[in-house]
């Protein structure tokens, strides 16, 4: 039990990544099964020219790879946040080059494209307007760039940041940001907020979001739970309006992710079995429904030329 624990809170207490892993996986994988046959050649092709293709489809059978890769390729925005061949600059060291759509001659890791935290406050605190770039601006022209006649290269790269920044929407987590007299600055999306778990305390609120659709990274495990995952809601599925995903994650985290066992104090939270339950639901539902709209984000840009 001490050693299970240890190692959910080592898990637990990595940077922020947005969705762990199985969940990026999960949630390409679920995709995958969706595209069109047109869609899922050209996405073969595209993922083809990804210096990292050859580590990703190692041993896989040719009939497999594109799919392998597809799954794979979903985390690489969040590995090259790691990477030593990488720089992880803020948004204003980037400067001009924040916006860059160049390809993989890109070495900026651009980890401010990862969320848009739309602000609220419980308290009264002035809050500020999520800055630009970000996920909203970047999947706005990471899809309308892969539907053009721009280079394959750079529509390659397009095509896997696509793939994780859609992922990244629906994390409730990744659209907003709680301003409080307490965080005058707001809690960088959970990240400065504190919680317990029955057997463990001082995890971020974040993490525990990215951590509901499970630990793995084997795309095996990922096809695994893509087939688990619940229908996508049915009213909300056609909804391909980037800005509406924001909101609604948004709408989510004020509804859920900071009601009952978070409260506006300073923590640590205890999160309960009921506040547990609804979570990781809640963590699925946004799973289906992120894998239909890339699904449908692909097959518009690719299905047509
Ligand atoms: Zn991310």
């Amino acid at each position: 039990m001490k050693a299970i624990a240890a190692a959910f809170l080592l898990v637990l207490a990595q940077p922020a990544h947005a969705w762990f892993d199985a969940g990026h996986q999960a949630i390409a994988a679920a995709a995958f099964v969706q595209l069109e046959p047109e869609a899922q050649q050209k996405v073969g092709r595209l993922l083809a020219l990804h210096p990292d293709y050859p580590a990703w489809t190692t041993g896989v059978p040719e009939p497999e790879r594109t799919k392998i890769a597809f799954i794979r390729a979903s985390t690489w925005a969040d590995d090259i946040k790691r990477r030593q061949d990488f720089w992880k600059n803020a948004l204003a060291e980037d400067g001009e080059h924040a916006t860059d759509n160049i390809g993989y001659g890109d070495r900026r890791s651009h980890p401010y494209w990862h969320y848009m935290d739309l602000p609220f406050s419980p308290d009264g605190a002035p809050t500020s307007a999520a800055p630009e770039p970000n996920a909203l601006t970047q999947i706005r022209v990471f899809a309308k760039t892969l539907g053009s006649d721009a280079s394959d290269e750079v529509k390659s790269y397009d095509l896997v940041w696509l793939e994780h920044l859609i992922a990244d929407a629906h994390q409730p987590l990744h659209a907003t940001s709680r301003f409080s007299k307490r965080l005058p600055k707001g809690d960088s999306g959970g990240n400065l907020e504190l919680i317990c778990l029955s057997f463990v305390c001082g995890l971020k609120l974040h993490a525990f979001w990215d951590s509901l659709l499970g630990q793995s990274g084997e795309p095996a495990d990922a096809i695994e739970t893509a087939a688990r995952l619940p229908g996508p809601d049915p009213d909300r599925v056609g909804e391909l309006e980037p800005r509406v995903w924001f909101e609604e994650s948004a709408a989510l985290a004020q509804a859920v992710v900071y009601k009952n066992a978070i409260g506006d104090g300073e923590g640590p939270f205890e999160l309960d079995q009921a506040y547990q339950a609804q979570a990781r639901e809640i963590a699925r539902a946004q799973a289906a429904l992120a894998a239909a709209r890339l699904a449908g984000i692909l097959n518009a840009a690719l299905s047509r030329k």
